[in-house]
């Protein structure tokens, strides 16, 4: 598979299962809160995902989902110490930084734009130097609408002009790539494994990148 770079300016890459790999949050969310959330309440680690689980559905694609915050308060747990524990299983997606590397030459206009809360982005730059590719680093949060809607776009837009159409956009939702391509971004992919430890959960429509080499 070929980039059209002759016909890109902007580059609009996602963090989490895009450029990092999936597992570390999965691990997180999946394994790590509910066995401390667990302990914490005297349940079995079964029973803390069956009271969990529902908590995740409700929120899934809004701010909250994506808020350290939300949770810290929902769960009564410091989720960002709780992260900070399991830090070491932060990684880059194979190749990931070569391709950053390309995206750098190939455009002046490379911009992270991430539902993850900024704590987090702060976490996953002190352990991957992501921060050393971009022009711009977005979290939804400070543009006050998730990736997933439409007024995420536009407030992008207004911070800084770009062509949606000379734009490129990289990500492993399928929801957000729906999102990107309403708004009329030229040139979406999407991540055929954006977990290296699990298969992909949800086919995808759109034309996915399998390895950045
Ligand atoms: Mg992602």
């Amino acid at each position: 598979m070929q980039i059209d770079w002759q016909n890109i300016d902007t580059v609009l890459l996602d963090m989490d299962g895009t450029l990092l790999d999936l597992h570390f949050d999965n691990y997180f969310w999946r394994e790590h809160v509910p066995g401390i959330w667990a302990q914490q309440n005297g349940w079995s680690v079964s029973e803390a995902k069956d009271r969990l689980y529902p908590k995740f559905i409700e929120t899934m694609g809004t701010l909250e989902w994506y808020c350290v915050d939300y949770w810290s308060e929902e769960l009564g747990l410091d989720i960002m110490q709780h992260k900070t524990e399991v830090a070491h299983k932060i990684a880059y997606r194979p190749r990931a930084q070569a391709f950053l590397e390309k995206c750098q030459n190939e455009s002046n206009d490379v911009r992270l734009i991430t539902n993850a809360h900024r704590k987090v982005l702060n976490l996953k730059i002190k352990h991957t130097q992501l921060d050393q590719y971009f022009d711009q680093m977005y979290c939804s949060h400070e543009l006050d609408y998730p990736k997933e809607q439409q007024q995420f776009w536009e407030n992008l837009q207004a911070l800084q002009a770009f062509d949606p159409a000379r734009s490129l956009f990289l990500d492993d939702s399928e929801s957000v790539l729906e999102a990107a391509e309403c708004y009329g971004i030229g040139h979406v992919y999407s991540i055929a494994q954006p977990d290296s430890q699990n298969k992909r959960s949800e086919p995808s429509r759109f034309r996915m990148i399998n390895e950045f080499a």
